[in-house]
């Protein structure tokens, strides 16, 4: 079957939408249809920048959902507005694409996944890092056995936060700060990887450097059981420049060590060592992350498999880093709850070149 081509309203006038969605957008030959923006004068000028048609100088909601040539909506506004957007898009009949984390809190996200369930319309969450072709590598090892049972994961997805970001992030409003903006990342590449729920949650987080106002927290580092005695431990931060990222998996027969890959850049290498020893495991997908993730939903609205990132994925992942952040402002081990949305199927490994 042909991939659909989307056509998409953005919600949200954003640097994600800007910098990654609106090329990434194009470069698989969706149409860029309309913008819905709460600052007219900023829309004005991102819809210029962007070449995004908007010929009766409207950027409100409404005018967008009741465009019948829009077929999806491409959430990319402050995390507080997804479900209210989302709900919105949905009962116009729209699919939706939201960013993550899809929701601020668990009732949140079940209700987001709920109404677009109701409207009969595709919910995806743009947790990029599962669709890489290094991170789907990484789960079919696991899949198939390569290292044993798995007992272990690290991630370090650590960077300097750049400039132009560094504005919502390091408030104080609920949302901001780097468990909501990475944690949440990093349990949506662990979640599928170990196939298994995580149970709870132990963390610190801490704000290392002077930002200006605010409070939120810029670094944070989590050990979090899974079942089956999966340990994991997560470090995120904002504030460490020349940092490499990286992702373990330990077995009782082996470890996957991949480097380079907590990002959307389609990069990173993945060593194998077993018995055998160590060899590298070629990545024949190097498309962008993002790409991978819109031929995903485009099929999904077809009826054609499932996103890469669903609403429940997105609320087992938004759970993790909700038990996490409670687990470093109590100084507590917390459980972690776990979501009560039925699947849709489990989530993509195989190669999709189309
Ligand atoms: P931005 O700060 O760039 O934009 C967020 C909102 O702020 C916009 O939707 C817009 O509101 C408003 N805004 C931005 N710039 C201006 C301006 N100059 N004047 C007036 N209003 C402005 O957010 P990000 O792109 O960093 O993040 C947006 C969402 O995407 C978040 O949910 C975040 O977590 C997610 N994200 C996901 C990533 C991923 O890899 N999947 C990576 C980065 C972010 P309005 O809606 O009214 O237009």
């Amino acid at each position: 079957m042909t991939t659909p081509r989307i056509t998409w309203g953005l919600i949200g006038a954003s640097d994600i939408a800007e910098t990654r969605m609106i090329p990434a957008m194009r470069r698989v030959g969706h149409r860029v249809a309309r913008l819905a923006s709460g600052d007219a004068a900023h829309a004005a000028r991102f819809a210029g920048r962007n070449e995004i048609p908007y010929g009766t100088g409207e950027f409100g909601l409404d005018e967008l959902l009741d465009d019948p040539n829009i077929d999806a909506v491409y959430i990319s506004s402050t995390n507080a507005r997804h479900l209210a957007q989302a709900s919105a898009a949905a009962a116009a009949g729209k699919h939706v694409l939201c960013e993550k984390p899809v929701a601020l809190d668990l009732q949140s996200a079940h209700r987001m996944t709920a109404v677009c369930a109701a409207h009969g319309v595709v919910l995806g969450v743009n947790h990029h890092l599962p669709a890489a072709g290094t991170h789907r590598v990484v789960r079919e090892l696991v899949r198939d056995g390569a290292i044993g049972r798995v007992l272990a994961v690290n991630v370090q997805h650590t960077s300097l936060l750049p400039e132009r970001l560094r504005g919502w992030r390091l408030g104080d409003a609920a949302g901001s700060g780097v468990v909501m903006d990475l944690t949440c990342h990093d349990a949506s590449v662990v979640n599928p990887l170990v196939e298994a729920r995580a149970l709870h949650a132990s963390a610190i987080a801490a704000r290392q450097h002077d930002w200006g106002p605010g409070h939120a927290e810029d670094v944070a580092v989590s050990a979090l059981e899974y079942e089956g005695g999966v340990v994991v431990r997560l470090h995120d931060a904002f504030t460490t420049p020349y940092a490499p990222t990286r992702l373990e998996v330990y077995g009782d027969g082996g470890s996957i060590v991949a480097d380079g890959v907590m990002t959307p850049e389609p990069d990173g290498t993945l060593v194998l060592r077993d018995a055998r020893g160590e060899r590298e495991v070629e990545v024949s997908d190097r498309r962008h992350t993002y790409d991978i993730t819109l031929h995903h939903f485009a099929s999904a609205t077809a009826g054609e498999g499932r996103p890469v990132v669903d609403g429940r994925d997105a609320a087992d992942a938004l759970a993790v880093a909700l038990a996490v952040l409670d687990s470093a402002r109590s100084e507590r081990t917390v459980p972690v709850e776990f979501s009560t949305i039925p699947a849709t199927g489990s989530t993509i490994t195989q190669p999709e070149n189309s």
